[in-house]
């Protein structure tokens, strides 16, 4: 039994396009680890999960080394808003990714 080769594309197909994380809307990549259209979606991105993960932290630290009451419920308040934007956001990016598939 010999092996197959992998099945390769002509070198003139363009490769498909990434979706942002961001904006969920397509892009080419010009490098192989790109996942954002732009460098302001990327910052976007990034910020906001500092900005998420800044609040969770300091929710954490009241709730167990400062006791603060009902600290475990606050921060599950928070998980739950951070959750439900993002599953905004990927409604958001499916509606786009489902446009954009439906163009010519
Ligand atoms: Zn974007």
């Amino acid at each position: 039994m010999t092996a197959q080769p992998a099945p390769s594309r002509p070198a003139t197909t363009p490769p498909p396009p990434r979706w942002c994380r961001e904006c969920g809307g397509p892009f080419y990549a010009w490098r192989n680890d790109m996942e954002f259209c732009s460098a302001t979606h990327r910052a976007a991105y990034h910020k906001r999960r500092y900005k998420w993960g800044g609040l969770l932290y300091d929710m954490v630290i009241a709730w167990r080394v400062d006791r603060v009451f009902k600290g475990l419920s606050k921060m599950t308040q928070l998980a739950d808003q951070i959750a439900n934007e993002e599953r905004a956001r990927r409604k958001r990016h499916a509606e786009v990714k489902s446009q954009q598939e439906r163009k010519p």
